[in-house]
């Protein structure tokens, strides 16, 4: 009677512990699935380069933002040009939300080239990481459920004028994206060897240990970048990097490494993107 008892048990073990074997293995095939090439160990063969289709153009407008808010007393031409008030700001929100804008993060921007980006797709990015991003910029963001891309100097996290830690993991609870700026915010035309690594490789170190994240959108100081940059770049597991060089909204999937924006001045109206129905009345 006893051994009887064991092999039921045995046998009812034996069929438990398949199923929970097999559903182990499901969410192991779900997870190795999701995200194939940029699973952190696995970024050696496949690049971002490589998983996009060749020579497409790609129609999404990228704007750039610096300060969002007051200026500061004394603030200089270069301040000022750097600088979109709240006002202004949030009547180019408003427009793009009138006008049934696709505003997404860069991340997602580049996660959907592969089958397709929808009509009037709009990136919105911020440069520098700036105090104001988080205190003026994201309440306004949140006002018409936009989300941005925040590029971060990682050396000045905390120092005046910029974001603290809580600041960059708020904005990212609240469905932003965050992307590196550098360490030090070097013209990347201009350094080589392991001072380019370290301005490409640890700034992205502090963000993935930051934010528990995989720091994947990268934006050049200045818009300065050269080819053994873009190389860093692919290497340590960036997908997308922005410039300066100006573009209202397209760019090819062969240039992912040197994407173009529009700079949004302090009294841009947007008027390039267009609202149906809506004749823009200023002239920019
Ligand atoms: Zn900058």
């Amino acid at each position: 009677m006893l051994v009887l008892i064991l092999i039921a048990l045995s046998i009812v073990w034996f069929f438990t512990n398949r199923e929970a074997n097999s559903i182990a293995d499901a969410n192991l095939l779900i997870n190795e699935t999701q995200d194939p090439v940029f699973s952190p160990t696995s970024t050696a063969t496949l690049t971002a380069a490589d998983l996009l289709p060749k020579g497409q153009e790609i129609k999404a407008s990228i704007l750039m933002y610096h300060h969002i808010g007051p200026l500061p007393q004394g603030a200089d031409d270069i301040r000022k040009g750097l600088t979109v008030s709240k006002t202004t700001f949030d009547s180019q929100m408003k427009k793009l939300k009138d006008g049934g804008y696709n505003v997404i993060t860069l991340n997602e921007l580049y996660s959907k080239i592969p089958t397709s980006v929808p009509e009037k797709t709009v990136v919105l990015t911020f440069d520098d990481g700036y105090e104001d991003n988080a205190s003026e910029a994201l309440p306004i963001l949140q006002k018409y459920g936009f989300r941005g891309t925040f590029f971060i100097i990682t050396s000045k996290v905390a120092s005046a004028d910029y974001m603290n830690e809580d600041q960059i993991k708020d904005l990212v609870k609240n469905g932003n994206e965050i992307g590196s700026h550098t360490v030090y915010h070097i013209g990347l035309d201009t350094v080589k060897g392991p001072t380019l690594d370290n301005e490409i490789k640890d700034s992205k170190t502090y963000l993935d240990k930051l934010l528990n994240q995989n720091t994947t959108s990268f934006c050049y100081p200045a818009g300065k970048f050269s080819d053994e940059a873009k190389a860093d770049l692919l290497k340590d597991g960036y997908r997308i990097a922005v410039t300066t060089e100006a573009s209202k909204g397209t760019f090819s999937t062969d240039n992912i490494y040197q994407v173009p924006r529009y700079r949004v001045n302090p009294g841009s109206t947007l008027s390039f993107l267009p609202v149906v129905g809506v004749e823009p009345t200023t002239k920019q």
